[in-house]
């Protein structure tokens, strides 16, 4: 059996060696490391991918995050929801704005943003929601977008785990998550759905105004080479992986499917046991594509089996393991525990197991093998 991999980029990347690497050669040959002609064609394409009408690309998923709050012109002091589990990044970058981070509880059954804790947290400051599709599982959407009409307020859609999911509203109507907000913003990390080979990532939007801000914030504020009408930041997604994203994006799909068929095998094996909830996946409404694999562990040992894998060279891992709420760089006293029972609840029962496009049968029997002679 080939050795177990939390994420394998090596095995992926020996698949379409050729074309990445033609594709490099390409950015070589010509030089044009920053704003060469494969970013142009990265941009077209994943605005057809997608079915969006704008795609900035930038230098990652963080600053994607913090440019789109600088271009729907937040200000200091304006309140931003978001979910208190999640990764930090998305939090990081309301606080690094000024603006004011007000974390609220997710649901149970997806473990994202909680509609009745947005609801509730909803003040005359509030300007925007940031629902994050977690794990690769779209949020409510049509919940969100409700509330946020009824309020008037801007969402900001973090697709960092979850390109390529759609979100089905009950009238029909299909899209990819991130375009369903105001703005979307994603990463192209190597280990995520769509990665990179170093750092990158997009703006979404259908808002040709809002596009057209965000063009200028990406590049120092300048509309017009050396005229700087606002304050801007340099973020880029450079040449060299733009081509790789190029070479990588008619995969996507493939790669989708891939993880949700691994997925499909785990849960074979695992649901119904008495001490694992494993994700579900079978509603249309929300689609999952699975950048993280994520059990709960209820009435059991979750860290003795997290150590019992571990120990047979099954690499897991618990994201996440504080609330947002309990960091020390995010306390404050805003919060009440009885606030954020869910989380704190799925700090200790989530474990994450291995989960890429290049899991094989004989390694997925073997990891939940593994798991069942532990729990017995
Ligand atoms: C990865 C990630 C980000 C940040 O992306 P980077 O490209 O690493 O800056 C933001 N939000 C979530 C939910 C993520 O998973």
């Amino acid at each position: 059996m080939k050795k177990i991999q939390m994420v394998d980029l090596k095995s992926q990347y020996d698949k379409i060696a050729v074309t990445v690497n033609a594709s490099i050669q390409e950015v070589l040959n010509t030089n044009a490391y920053i704003n060469g002609p494969q970013v142009h064609q990265f941009q077209k394409g994943l605005e057809d991918y997608l079915g969006v009408k704008h795609v900035i690309p930038c230098a990652n998923g963080t600053d994607a995050l913090q440019i789109a709050m600088m271009g729907l012109g937040l200000s200091p002091g304006d309140e931003v929801i978001t979910a208190d589990f999640t990764f930090a990044a998305t939090v990081e970058v309301i606080a690094l704005l000024q603006l004011t981070p007000v974390l609220v509880d997710v649901d149970l059954h997806d473990m994202n943003i909680s509609l009745e804790r947005i609801k509730a947290a909803i003040t005359p400051k509030t300007k925007a929601i940031v629902p994050v599709h977690l794990f690769g599982r779209a949020a409510n959407m049509e919940g969100v977008m409700a509330l946020a009409n009824e309020h008037n307020l801007f969402v900001i859609e973090d697709n960092a785990q979850a390109i390529g999911a759609d979100f089905t509203t009950k009238a029909g109507k299909q899209s990819k998550v991130g375009t369903i907000g105001h703005v979307g913003a994603t990463s192209f990390f190597p280990s995520k759905n769509l990665g990179c080979y170093g750092d990158g990532g997009a703006i979404f939007t259908n808002d040709d105004d809002l596009a057209h801000t965000i063009r200028g914030i990406v590049n120092h504020g300048m509309y017009e080479r050396y005229h700087h009408d606002v304050v801007g930041v340099n973020s880029r997604l450079d040449s060299i992986q733009a081509g790789v994203l190029n070479a990588k994006l008619p995969f996507l799909n493939d790669y989708n499917t891939s993880r949700r068929d691994a997925a499909a095998r785990y849960n074979a094996a695992l649901a119904g046991h008495v001490n694992i909830v494993t994700p579900s996946f079978d509603n249309d409404e929300n689609d999952h594509v699975f950048h993280q694999y994520t059990l709960r562990i209820i009435n059991a040992d979750r860290n003795g089996l997290m150590q019992h894998l571990l120990d047979k060279g099954i690499p897991c891992a618990i994201y996440y393991p504080i609330p947002l709420h309990s960091q020390k760089a995010y306390i404050d006293v805003r919060y009440k525990e009885e606030d954020f029972p869910v989380t704190n609840q799925l700090v200790t029962e989530v474990l994450s197991l291995p989960m890429h496009t290049e899991l094989e049968d004989e390694q997925i029997q073997f990891i939940t093998d593994s798991i069942l002679e532990f729990l017995k």
